[in-house]
């Protein structure tokens, strides 16, 4: 479908001038769903996972961008890997039937359990994150008699130019071994001295909602002079080289990210070059994607409910979600853009801040966003939300998390359903009798 509406994603309008994703009309998805609800353009999400497997065969998307059991399976159907971060994750995969040794299992702290759940399941690659690790991986593989294959985390020690929150591969941070020290050059060596458990290759991920490459393109030359040396030192040539996620999407009708094909195309390059100035066979590239597979795909549909006027001030445009849905404004201040799904075309000429209806003040989904005249009962469409919302949703204040839709073609698929009040306390127990009587 062409992009027929200046708004990140590519959603059109319809006969009757109304928001369509995915083909499916919002209006007539938010009465059969209700609202909150998050729907995605499952045929965006398809065209993503292969322009990213065209580009590098090894791609895997990043789960924790978005997760549950339809998502695995449509994933494991276009032929794209996992990355998981946690037992919780995994174990998501696993009930989706995803083929385990397309699974690499994350975590800068994995417990021993989660760690032997991935030995036991066969994941491909488990990425180990620190020294301590390394030890307590070999003596779970030794115990269990399996040889999983890992790769490493190193942390290159790049700064790259994106919110400090998802900046992950500077020396001050909590992931990885760094390279400065020379503590990757020992990690490396102790792997490969470890009997149980077979090195084949580095990893990095440097941050994320990255536009530009320069950072990436010299992470990668940092983690191919590792390579190298690496070779020097112990005469091995490791074969495989991870190179993370981090490709940023457009949240903000400005916003111009590099596509996938030129984001790939720009890191093979670098690493090619920097492979021949060493002379080092070009290992075996895996990337792991979240935001940039499933974010643009994503639209949350709200129905709109008070509209406050301070007169002077602003207005506030109240939603039946929040941060509870979507807590990315209030964790690090993200942007986004609205409009109304029953006439998304018509000249934006009131502003607005779009508030949540959490007890926090601090609950803005958007500050000052130009809307159609919006009124209570419009449905208000927030897009780009498909990464890091469902994923990061809370029961703050005992909401019920909102159902979640795939479209494509016209028809809507519910993958996700409501949660209802009794899901809310499903697992909590009364006060024991006996001390309920003392007071
Ligand atoms: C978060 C993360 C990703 C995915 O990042 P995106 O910015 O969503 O592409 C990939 N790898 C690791 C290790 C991560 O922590």
């Amino acid at each position: 479908m062409a992009n027929t509406l200046p708004f990140p994603g590519r959603h059109g309008v319809n006969d009757a001038g109304h928001l369509t994703i995915g083909g499916c009309d919002a209006l007539e998805l938010a009465a059969t769903f209700g609202t909150p609800l998050y729907v995605f353009d499952e045929q965006l999400i398809r065209d993503n996972l292969r322009a990213y497997r065209a580009a590098i065969p090894g791609s895997l998307y990043a789960a924790k961008a978005f997760l549950t059991v339809a998502m695995a399976q449509l994933v494991a159907s276009e032929g794209v890997g996992l990355d998981v971060v946690s037992g919780g994750e995994l174990a998501t995969a696993l009930r989706a039937g995803f083929p385990a040794e397309r699974i690499v299992m994350h975590g800068n702290n994995k417990s021993p359990a989660e760690l032997a759940e991935a030995v036991s399941a066969g994941v491909g690659r488990i990425v180990v994150d620190s020294h301590r690790e390394l030890l307590m991986l070999d003596e779970i593989a030794r115990s269990m008699q399996r040889h999983p294959a890992i790769h490493l985390r190193i942390t290159p020690g790049i700064k790259p130019d994106t919110h400090t929150y998802i900046q992950t591969g500077q020396l001050d941070s909590k992931f990885g071994t760094p390279i400065a020290d020379g503590q990757a050059q020992q990690l490396i060596i102790d792997a490969l001295n470890c009997s149980s458990i077979r090195l084949s290759g580095l990893h990095c991920h440097i941050g994320s909602q990255l536009f530009d490459l320069a950072g990436l393109e010299a992470a990668m030359r940092l983690m191919v002079d590792l390579m190298a040396e690496t070779r020097a030192a112990t005469g091995a040539a490791l074969p495989e080289l991870n190179i993370g996620g981090g490709l940023g999407i457009r949240y903000r009708n400005q916003d111009t990210p590099p596509d996938i094909a030129t984001y790939a195309a720009h890191l093979i390059e670098t690493i090619t070059a920097r492979c021949a100035v060493h002379d080092l066979p070009v290992p075996r590239l895996l990337c792991e994607p979240g935001r940039s597979i499933v974010g643009e795909a994503g639209v949350t549909l709200y129905t709109v409910g008070t509209i406050k006027d301070v007169p002077g001030i602003r207005t506030y445009l109240a939603v039946d979600g929040g941060m509870t849905d979507n807590p990315r404004p209030a964790l690090y201040e993200a942007v986004y853009e609205a409009t109304v799904a029953s006439r998304p075309a018509a000249p934006a000429t009131k502003i607005v801040t779009v508030a949540g209806k959490c007890c926090e003040s601090g609950d803005i989904l958007i500050r000052d966003v130009a809307l159609p005249e919006p009124q209570p009962g419009d449905i208000l469409a927030v897009f780009a939300t498909g990464a890091y919302n469902y994923a990061m949703a809370s029961h703050y204040n005992r909401l019920p998390k909102p159902a979640v839709v795939f479209c494509k073609d016209g028809e809507a698929h519910l993958i996700v359903e409501r949660e209802t009040y009794a899901d809310l306390y499903a697992k909590d127990l009364p006060l024991p009798r006996a001390a309920s009587v003392t007071l």
